[in-house]
């Protein structure tokens, strides 16, 4: 599989300036590598060696299932089952039930799209730490970014440091909390005026103002998943 499906160019993303540019970041590296396995990687048999250990997480296969491309994905289940089942019940196994338990979890732990796009984040946040170190162009297109969602705040964090920023390290860490901070302050009131709202009184002439999609915009930031329409 090429490493371009699973990396974009973190400037790009960090341009848009609307939501969390990590979640995404994220997004744009999932859809592609959807995309892909419901395409062209049947082509490419090293693809199906790892889907066929790895198969897929709850999330990634419900995502497959509302999208076209039954038969790319009957074709990985297909080879897939057989793979499990070699390994499952596979004859002269010590100790039988243990190992087939502990094979199973194994299985069940593991997502071939998911271990693609914390590959490619992986190297992305990478790149992000890189150009706040260097480029004072990046720093301020960073300090104006409108929010991280709380776990990529969390992941933000915990990589900047000394080693990887070495002058620019806690410039980089005051623009987190300041934006994270902000944001959940206006988040705050946001979801207090909507819970107001939905007093009688205030729902016949009442302004609503930001308040309106505080829900979504709360799980969104807590998640760091998007359920706006
Ligand atoms: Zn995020
Ligand atoms: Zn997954």
């Amino acid at each position: 599989m090429r490493d371009d499906i699973c990396t974009i160019p973190v400037s790009e993303v960090f341009e848009v300036r609307q939501g969390c540019p990590i979640c995404r970041m994220r997004d744009t590296v999932e859809e592609r590598i959807t995309d892909y396995i419901l395409g062209d990687a049947m082509m490419e048999p090293d693809v199906r060696i790892e889907t066929n250990k790895t198969g897929f997480c709850e999330f990634h296969y419900g995502k497959m299932m509302n999208r076209r491309g039954r038969l790319q994905l009957a074709l990985m289940l297909q080879t897939h089952t057989d793979e499990v089942h070699r390994t499952l019940f596979a004859k002269k196994m010590l100790n039988p039930d243990s190992k087939r338990g502990s094979n199973a979890k194994k299985i069940g732990e593991k997502c071939f799209i998911c271990e693609k796009i914390e590959w490619g984040l992986s190297r992305m946040i990478e790149t992000v730490f890189r150009c706040y170190e260097r480029e004072r162009d990046f720093r301020e297109l960073f300090g104006n970014q409108p929010m991280f969602c709380l776990p990529h705040y969390e992941r933000l964090l915990a990589g900047a440091n000394k080693k990887v920023m070495r002058s620019h390290a806690s410039d980089f860490s005051d623009d987190l909390n300041r934006i994270t901070g902000t944001y959940l302050k206006e988040l705050q009131a946001d979801l207090s005026k909507y819970c107001t709202m939905y007093d009688y009184r205030a729902k016949e002439n009442g302004d609503w103002g930001n308040s309106r999609d505080s829900v979504e915009r709360a799980v969104a930031f807590f998640s760091g998943r998007n359920y706006k329409e």
